[in-house]
């Protein structure tokens, strides 16, 4: 299975070969091939930690699309959602109510 990559330029998204090698030479992490060749004519370097992260997104992205490819199952269980809205209790032990009993 391949990484699928996300262009930081034209927010496409690019399958680059497995061993993230085009005929031509390395492929990009951040830039797709058209994207990669133009910034690379224009002089252009792709930033390191963009890279970095751009590569640690996809890893993790294929590694979900190998599990759940790997076991259906989950997604049954991945489908149980908590039965209460989060937000609700927090909204009114805010600051503002007790202040102004206690003032
Ligand atoms: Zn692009």
């Amino acid at each position: 299975m391949r990484m699928v990559f996300e262009c930081v330029e034209c927010g496409g998204h690019y399958l680059p070969p497995e061993g993230m090698v085009y005929p031509d030479g390395p492929a990009s992490p951040v830039w797709c091939s058209p994207c990669q060749t133009s910034k690379r004519t224009a002089g252009l370097r792709e930033d390191p930690l963009l890279a970095r992260l751009a590569l640690a997104t996809a890893r993790a992205a294929l590694a979900r699309r190998a599990a759940e490819a790997a076991e259906p199952a989950a997604v049954g269980r991945a489908d149980v959602r908590p039965s209460r809205p989060p937000l609700s209790r927090r909204a009114r032990s805010g600051p503002g109510g007790l202040r102004g009993r206690l003032g």
